[in-house]
C-alpha cells in the first residue's frame, strides 16, 4: 500500500492483497508442511537465510496474512498469531526475560495472566513485582531492580475496567532501559493504539472483540520495532548475541530492530512450545477484523448507555466505566479512548451476595458466561462462579466484592439490554 490507509480500510483490506486471478478472500493453508525442490532450498529456511514456510508449528501463510493486518492496525513493524491470549502474553515476556530476571506488572490485569506470572512463570525462575495501575512516576521507579527486563499492563483492565496511563508507564520503562508490553484486548486498535503512546510490544487475546463471535480462541503479538535492544545489549542477550540453535545468527543484526523480536519468538518459542494458531481459526479472526470498526462503535455506545442507566439506578451502588464523568478513570479514558472504550463494565448491586444472584438469575437477554467482549451480551458474578468457593471475607481479601457483576454489552439494541436489567432489578 502506497499511502497509509485509514483504520476502517485496514480492517477490511489490510494484510492481504491478491494478485491477478487470486482468491479475493484469504486462502486457508490447511497444510502442516510445504514442499521444496532441493534440500538446499529447505536448508536455507532452517538457517533463517531465506524466508518461507516449512512446518506449520512455526508459521503458516494464513496466519501471517492476519498477523500482518493486525500489525498494520496497531502501527507495528512485525506481528504473529498465537493459539491463545495466554500464549501471546507468555511469549511476549519469555522472549526477553529468563531465569533470574525480573518483570514489573500492573496488579489490575486479567486473572489468567496474573496466575501465569505469579505462579507459573515464578516456577521458571522469573520474579514479578505487581504495581498499582494508579502508581505515580516515583512509585514506579521504586519497583525497578538491576535485573528488570520489562513492564506489563492492560489498556483497559479485565475486569476492574481501570484505564492505564500508558504514556507514563512507557516513559518510566524507557528511562530504565526496558520495553513496555501492553495487552490491548479490551480497547482493540480501533479505540486505542498503545504504540502511538510509547508502548513497545502489544498483545491481544483475539478470542474477545477481534474474533467477536465466540468462535475461536486465539492471540497475537505485535512489535512496534522501536525499542533499541542493541543500546541495552547486556540486558537482552537473547536478541543481541548469537543464537547457537540457528548457527550463530544474532537477531538484531540479521533482522533489524523491526524484525528481531518477532523472528526470535517464532524461531525459538514457536519452535519449542508450538502454541501456533490453527489456520482455520486465523481465518475466523480475519472475518472478525473485517467488521471490528463497526462492532466496536456499537459495543462502546451500548456500554455507555447501560453504564448511565445503572449509574442512575437506586439499587446500584457503583458502576466502573471510564465513559462516566463520575468514574475514577474518566480523564484517562478521555485521553486514551476518545472515541469510546468498550462494552465491558463492572457494577456493584446494593445489598448482599444473594441480591446479586437474584439479579443474575432474572436476566433474560444477557447470558451467564465466563466469556466477555462478544457480540452477544454476557455477564458473570464472580462470587457465585469463578470465586464461588470463597466466603465473603476471603472474597474481600482477593479484592472481589460479593455483589460485583461483570457485564459485557454486545451489539444488540441498548434499550433491550436496559429493559432486561430493569426487570431483573425489580426482582430484588
Ligand atoms: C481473555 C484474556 C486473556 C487470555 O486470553 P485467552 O485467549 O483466553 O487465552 C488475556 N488478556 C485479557 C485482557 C483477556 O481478557
Amino acid at each position: 500500500m502506497a499511502n497509509k490507509k485509514r483504520i476502517e480500510t485496514i480492517c477490511v483490506q489490510g494484510g492481504y492483497t491478491p494478485k491477478n486471478g487470486e482468491p479475493r478472500q484469504i486462502p486457508i493453508y490447511q497444510s502442516t508442511t510445504f514442499k521444496y525442490d532441493t534440500s538446499e532450498d529447505m536448508g536455507k529456511l532452517f538457517d533463517l537465510e531465506a524466508s518461507g514456510y516449512f512446518y506449520t508449528r512455526l508459521a503458516n501463510p494464513t496466519n501471517d496474512y492476519v498477523a500482518k493486518k493486525l500489525c498494520e492496525l496497531e502501527g507495528g513493524s512485525a506481528g504473529m498469531l498465537t493459539s491463545s491470549g495466554q500464549a501471546a502474553n507468555f511469549y511476549s515476556v519469555f522472549n526477553i526475560a529468563n531465569n533470574g530476571d525480573h518483570v514489573i506488572a500492573c496488579s489490575a490485569i486479567y486473572g489468567g495472566t496474573f496466575n501465569l506470572f505469579d505462579v507459573t512463570m515464578r516456577k521458571m525462575g522469573i520474579d514479578f513485582t505487581f504495581v498499582s495501575p494508579d502508581s505515580t512516576e516515583e512509585e514506579l521507579n521504586k519497583a525497578f531492580k538491576p535485573n528488570t527486563k520489562a513492564v506489563f499492563g492492560e489498556t483497559i483492565a479485565n475486569p476492574a475496567c481501570c484505564v492505564l496511563d500508558i504514556e507514563l508507564f512507557a516513559k518510566v520503562a524507557h528511562a530504565h532501559g526496558v520495553p513496555l508490553i501492553i495487552d490491548n484486548t479490551f480497547a482493540t486498535p480501533i479505540n486505542c493504539r498503545p504504540i502511538e503512546w510509547g508502548a513497545d510490544i502489544v498483545t491481544h487475546s483475539t478470542t474477545k472483540y477481534i474474533d467477536g463471535h465466540g468462535s475461536g480462541v486465539g492471540g497475537a503479538i505485535i512489535d512496534a520495532g522501536k525499542f533499541d535492544w542493541d543500546k541495552y545489549a547486556d540486558k537482552f542477550p537473547g536478541l543481541t548475541t548469537p543464537d547457537e540453535s540457528y548457527h550463530g545468527i544474532t537477531y538484531t543484526k540479521k533482522f533489524g530492530l523491526g524484525g528481531a523480536f518477532i523472528t526470535k519468538a517464532t524461531a525459538q518459542l514457536m519452535r519449542d512450545f508450538g502454541s501456533i494458531q490453527s489456520p482455520q481459526n486465523a481465518y475466523y479472526v480475519n472475518l472478525g477484523l473485517e467488521s471490528l470498526h463497526l462492532r466496536m462503535k456499537r459495543h462502546a455506545e451500548n456500554g455507555q448507555k447501560v453504564a448511565e442507566f445503572l449509574n442512575n439506578h437506586p439499587k446500584i451502588e457503583r458502576v466502573n466505566y471510564c465513559g462516566l464523568p463520575t468514574d475514577k478513570y474518566y480523564k484517562l479514558g478521555q485521553k486514551y479512548l476518545p472515541n469510546g472504550s468498550c462494552g465491558v463494565l463492572a457494577f456493584l448491586v446494593k445489598g448482599t451476595r444473594k441480591d446479586a444472584e437474584t439479579l443474575m438469575k432474572n436476566l433474560k437477554v444477557a447470558a451467564i458466561e465466563t466469556h466477555v467482549a462478544d457480540a452477544r451480551t454476557c455477564c458473570l458474578h464472580p462470587a457465585s462462579a469463578t470465586h464461588r468457593q470463597m466466603n465473603d471475607e476471603q472474597l474481600k481479601q482477593a479484592g472481589i466484592t460479593p455483589t460485583l457483576i461483570r457485564y459485557s454489552c454486545g451489539i444488540e439494541n441498548a434499550d433491550d439490554l436496559i429493559e432486561d436489567l430493569a426487570q431483573a432489578l425489580e426482582k430484588i
